[in-house]
Order: C-alpha cells, then structure tokens, then sequence
C-alpha cells in the first residue's frame, strides 16, 4: 500500500449510510441526520507543513498528507512543483470539534473537504435552515466509476442506492451508456442518448471535417484524417501526389479502429499499401490520420493529456472543464518515427494500458513523478522552463469549445429521438475524456473524445513475486474524486440556477484563473474544480454554431417523434416550405439529389438500422443547395444565407437558432508554423468532391524519405 496514505481516525471518515444494503431499503424521504455540531468553518490560507488527506472509503485506507500549494493561476517560474488543481480554493479549513484535527477542505487531496456540518441543511429566505432529504444516486450500473463515485457522494452526505430502487431516484449514474437502465422518466442521468456512437473515431473525425470545411482555421487543431475503407483510394491518391511532388516528403500515419480504445489496433504506417484492411472477409472500419511527427518533450518521453469536461446541458450548452487532468507518460525516449521505430509501442503510444505492461512503467506515488502524473505538475514544470501555460491553457479551453460544437447537433437529434420534448424523460449530463497531444510549439492537437473516460481509482500491482493486488493510486483518486464530485455538486437538484446566456465575455480572453463561475453552487461549500467556460465564452464562439442551425431545421422535417432519418417527403416537404425549387431546380431534381446522396451515405455507414437521410447527409445536401444558390460566396457565406433564407421562410420559432450565429467571427489568428491540418480551399460543389479536392491542397509536414512496412499491432 503506498506510503501516501497515513492513518485517519475512522470516526472522522465515516460517512452515513455505510451499509449498502441497508440503504437500499431505507425509507425514500429518511432525512439524513446531519451532524452540524462537528465542525466550524474557519479561514486561511495555508496550513503548513501538510494537508491530510482522507479517504472516504469503508475499507480503512489510511489518509495522507500532502503539500499545500497556492491558488491557481501560477505567477511564475517558482511556482511549488505540486499543486492539486481541483481545489481550488485553498482557503477554507474545518475544524472538527471533538477530534482536534484542523481539516483543510478543499486543499486536500482531491478535495475530500470532509464537512460535516449538515450537507442537506437549506437555508429558507428567512436565514433560518431547514433539513431536506439527501439527494439520491442509484449507483447499479456505474461499473468501474463506483469506487470514486461512492468516495464522493459519501463526501457530499448524498444517499447511495448501489442496487437501485423502485421509486425514482434524483440521479443515476450509468457506466456505459443512456440505455443502461432503460425506463428512466424523471432525475437526470449522466450519458446523453447517442454520445457513445457520436465519439466513436469515425463519426466524430466526419463531424470535426465539417466544421473544417466550414472553418479551416478554427478546427486546425484536429489531424488530417481519412475513412477507411470508404477513402482509402482518396488517401492512396493524396499520399502519392505529395510523394511525387516532393521526393523529400515520407509522412507518417496512425491507423485506428473506429470502434478501439485504450490502443487496441492501433498501428503506423509510412505507405497505404500497409493499411489492413480487411479481417476475416469483412472491410475494417478504421480511420488513418496523420501522425504527429513532433509532440513535446519532457524528460525525453512523450505524453498526452486526459482532460475531462462536463457537458452539463446541451439545450442551452453548458460546459464546464476540469481544472485538474492527467498526463500520461510513455515508457521508452521518444524518437520521430523511423523504419526502425514504427513499431515500438512504448515510445509512440501514451496509453496507460498500453505502457503499464513496460517494464520501465511508474507507478506514480506524488503527482509529479511517475508515468502518470496531474496536469498541473506538468504545467508547472513548463512554466518554470518559462513557457506561457496561461496561453496553452486558453488554446485548449478553445480546442474543448470547438468540439462540442463540432458534435452537439448530432447529439441532439439523438437527444430527440430518445427523448422527444414533451415526453416524460430524465435531463442528461456528461463527463467526457478529452485527449490532447502538445506538439513540440506548444500547439494542442485533438487526439480522440472518450464518451467514457475510465474513472477507476485503483490499479493492479505486483505486490510480491506473482500475487496482485489493486492498490489505490493517488493520482487518479486526486483527480477523478474531484471530477466527480464536483459534477454531482452541479448537478444537485436542490440547487439548480438557470443559466443565462447573458453571462457573455465579449472579446474577453479566455481565462484560468480567478474564475466567479467556479464557485460553488452551495456559498457554503468550497469552490469547484470545475469551470464554466460555455455559455461563459459565447460570444467568441457562437458564429461557429451553423451545423446546429442545420439540424434544428432537419429535426424541424423529422416529423415523427424517436426518428432519426430524413425520408423522400419530408425532404421535399423541407424544399417546398423554405421555397428551395425553381424552374431550373425543379422537385424531380430534387428527388434525384435526395436518392444520390442518401444512397452514398448508406454505402459508408452500412451498419445503419434506419433508411433515410441521415443528419450528415442532410448537411451535406444542405451545402449543395446552399452553393447552387449563392455561387458567388464562400462555403460559410453560402450557407448561412441559405440558413437566413429558410429560418426566414419559417417563422419565429426559428428566430433564437439564427441568433446563434449573430456574433462576429473573431480574426483567425496568426497561422502558426507547425499545424496538423494545414489550409483547406473552400469549393462550392458537394462535400465529398470538395473534401478530396481540398485535401490535396493541404501540404503535409516535412519528413525525411522512407518506405517502409510497419506494424504496432498489439
Ligand atoms: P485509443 O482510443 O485506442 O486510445 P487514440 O486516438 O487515443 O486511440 O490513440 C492512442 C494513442 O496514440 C494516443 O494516446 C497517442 O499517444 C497516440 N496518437 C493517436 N493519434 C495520434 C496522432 N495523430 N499523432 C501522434 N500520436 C497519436
């Protein structure tokens, strides 16, 4: 067990309701008794030499202490080596009457502010409190998530139903999907219907690329990527000409299965003829994009970065980042890939799976050290080398921004198809694991969105010659007990403020620090390690909004609520209100675009259950209109005319969809020398064509030559 964990009185741990089975049959409005005698709130800053850490849990794991470390953001190259990003506020301690022990809150470790004054006391408008029932969470399905999950609603006194129960309860907690308990009509749930299928590489890689061709400069932080089977000739064509014009020129690329995780699959390549494309007799779904040649450093090893971010509502968007991440360190010195090295796993993929099994693995005891280390430590390390993080921090605020918004339109038509508005249903909320690769000039690149990011707080260990143990790691449990918690925290019933979309910072940069929107829903609790940063930052993110536009007008056409598929009248019945025929665009014309384009994207997406134009589909006939329309403009220019033109032909209804794009475009800023994805043309002729022929115009990084046959299958 690791030395982090010192001993904590159990009496000062123990939660209520430690029984799970007997909370299971407790009575549905049983008021905890809350304890609000044990502790007075006092102030301060620091509580030097250390902040004890204790653990929640039932099972007598000892607690530890670490250093304490000042507020985000940092001022400088001095700032202290570890600092736990998730507490941010630092200032509240608890004194525990009866124990003797000054509990610092927030500081702790993964903030387990053990507070034990009445959590369910409300204060009514007259100052006095009153009791309400604890919130419930019906923990049955959370799957590996259930060990942080029970350490934080032990920490909030919230009420555990690990086997369910009959009645409703206020939140459930699903480890895998919305559907994993299906007849859920009240509470909220934390997975959006369709997120799973939205991030899997292959839907989402399409949905990044129409915000590519929409906004080349905005969506630059996101590889250059190809379909497989489906583009392998585009890509064969595309790597050869750029072979051919410059002899100089020997990219990289990274193959991925479109329906992997956590590395399985994943191989490089240096030549399209290495692609596999087939097991067994089926074509592989896959996407192959380019690899990045040149990631940072540190201590010769590549890293990559586990933010995790909370889709809080998607109608108004909310979304809120952990301040607190991980880094996850690769176990061989890094080298750019070479006929040699192609395979080595161990220096070219960061996944902790895949790394632990190296010899050269660390268990990371402290934050800073080891092979997963926090977000913060590695910042901080960066910043004494005198890197601008505040900059970095901004540019990866913006990359999470832009991804959501990249898939949020298809989110909600899944959202209502399984939830049709005016249908008893439950809201929905969810974490997301981003993974984010720095390049060599500091720029973030979008790796891949995990729907469900691992939440496990423990990890297997030797702990003598062939005998295993799970063991808690620090690190997670810093960092995940606090994303957890303070998701919970924002989702609280009791607590719920309307968001207002007011809140907009014109023009302001993007901040880390000193955050108002941090603070926690309670005023009597400490701050959140989750930040606000949508609605917060609308306006320097609004215009980019146009594909959800286009969805409301395709749900608008769906017609039958739970469909998700646009069929031949509804298509026409779309054409004929927002008066889109004309005598040289006549409805068997339209007709004919309809059967072209939904026939081509039933080809790409064969497993699809429903027939019918689907949402990129709709895009992409959208785009064609939109350019046989206005000739004249841009790609954006052309649709968001023909969006005005058809919300125009609408009515009202659509007049707070249009708004969304009122905000002017901020200027794209200076383009930086190393890019993943460089300049797209922008051609008004239907995405397919005009993909492939912008594609050929973005040049690709310069390697030095080599053909060579490569395989990191695992
Ligand atoms: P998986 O879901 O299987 O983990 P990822 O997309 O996260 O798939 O890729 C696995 C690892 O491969 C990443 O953690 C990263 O280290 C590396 N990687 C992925 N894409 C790229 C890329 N385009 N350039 C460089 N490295 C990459």
């Amino acid at each position: 067990m690791s030395h982090h964990y010192g001993h904590v009185r159990a009496e000062q741990i123990k939660p209520q309701g430690e029984d799970a089975e007997k909370e299971a049959v407790d009575s549905e409005e049983q008021v905890a008794s809350p304890d609000p005698s044990s502790i007075t709130a006092t102030t301060g800053t620091d509580a030097s030499p250390g902040l004890c850490k204790q653990r929640g849990r039932g099972h007598n794991k000892p607690a530890s202490c670490v250093k304490a470390a000042p507020d985000w953001p940092l001022r400088g190259p001095m700032a202290p080596a570890v600092i736990n990003l998730n507490n941010p506020g630092f200032e509240q301690a608890l004194h525990v009457k009866g124990s003797g022990s000054l509990l610092h809150g927030p500081s702790e470790t993964n903030g387990n502010y053990l507070i034990n004054r009445g959590p369910l006391e409300t204060r009514r408008e007259d100052g006095q409190s009153r009791k309400r029932r604890p919130v419930t969470v019906d923990t049955s399905k959370a799957k590996t998530s259930l060990e942080a999950l029970k350490m934080s609603i032990k920490q909030l006194k919230w009420k555990e139903f690990p086997l369910g129960r009959r009645a409703p309860c206020d939140i459930y907690w699903h480890g895998v999907s919305f559907h994993d308990n299906e007849n859920i009509v009240s509470g909220q749930v934390n997975k959006f219907p369709g997120m799973l299928e939205m991030l899997r590489k292959i839907n989402m890689s399409r949905a990044v690329r129409t915000m590519q061709e929409l906004f080349p400069e905005e969506y630059d932080f996101y590889p250059r990527s190809w379909i497989l089977p489906e583009e392998y000739q585009l890509f064969a064509t595309q790597i050869r000409l750029i072979k051919e014009k410059d002899a100089a020129v020997n990219p990289t690329f990274i193959v991925k299965p479109d329906g992997g995780s956590q590395g399985d699959g994943i191989y490089l390549i240096r030549d399209p003829a290495d692609l596999k494309l087939v097991v067994g007799s089926q074509a592989k779904q896959a996407v192959v994009q380019e690899y990045i040649p040149k990631p940072l450093l540190i201590d010769k090893l590549k890293f990559d970065i586990r933010l995790y971010v909370l889709i809080k509502s998607l109608e108004p968007l909310e979304i809120y980042i952990a301040k607190e991440g991980l880094t996850r360190f690769c176990t061989e010195p890094y080298q750019e890939p070479s006929q040699k090295n192609l395979t080595h796993v161990f220096m070219h993929l960061t996944n902790y799976s895949l790394n632990v099994h190296s010899g050269n693995f660390v268990h990371s005891d402290s934050q800073n050290t080891g092979s997963k280390r926090t977000l913060s430590s590695v910042l901080y390390r960066l910043a004494a080398k005198g890197v601008d993080i505040k900059r970095v921090w901004s540019d990866i605020i913006a990359l999470v921004i832009k991804t959501v918004i990249a898939v949020v339109p298809e989110l909600k038509v899944y959202h209502q198809a399984d939830i049709p508005p005016g249908k008893p249903g439950p809201t929905c909320f969810q974490i997301l694991g981003f993974d984010i690769l720095l390049m060599k000039n500091l720029k973030p690149v979008l790796l891949e969105v995990n729907s469900n990011p691992s939440m496990r707080i423990e990890h297997e260990q030797e702990v003598a010659p062939g005998v295993f143990e799970f063991v808690p790691s620090p690190v997670d449990e810093e960092v995940k007990v606090g994303v957890i918690r303070d998701t919970l925290r924002l989702m609280d019933p009791f607590h719920k403020k309307p968001v207002t979309s007011s809140q907009d910072k014109s023009r302001e940069d993007i901040q880390m620090d000193g955050d108002p929107d941090s603070r926690s829903p309670d005023e009597n609790q400490p701050s959140l390690c989750l930040k606000q940063v949508y609605p917060k930052y609308t306006k320097q993110f609004n215009h980019l909004r146009l594909v959800e536009r286009i969805a409301s007008l395709f749900i608008r056409f769906l017609g039958v609520k739970g469909n998700m598929r646009l069929g031949p009248t509804a298509f026409r019945t779309f054409i004929r209100t927002c008066k889109l025929s004309s005598s040289n665009f006549t409805m068997a014309s339209v007709d004919i675009l309809y059967i072209d384009i939904t026939r081509r994207w039933a080809a790409a997406a064969a497993d699809s259950r429903e027939a019918g134009m689907g949402l990129q589909a709709f895009v992409e006939a959208f785009f064609y209109l939109a350019g046989r329309r206005f000739r004249s403009l841009s790609l954006r220019g052309q649709v968001v005319s023909l969006l005005e033109l058809c919300e125009a032909q609408l009515g009202p209804q659509s007049e707070d969809r249009r708004s969304l794009s009122c905000g002017r475009a901020p200027q794209p800023r200076a383009v930086k020398t190393q890019t993943p994805c460089l300049t797209y043309s922008q051609l008004a002729s239907p995405a397919p064509q005009r993909r492939a022929a912008s594609q050929d115009n973005r040049p690709l990084q310069t390697l030095k030559p080599r053909t060579l046959r490569a395989s990191v299958e695992n």
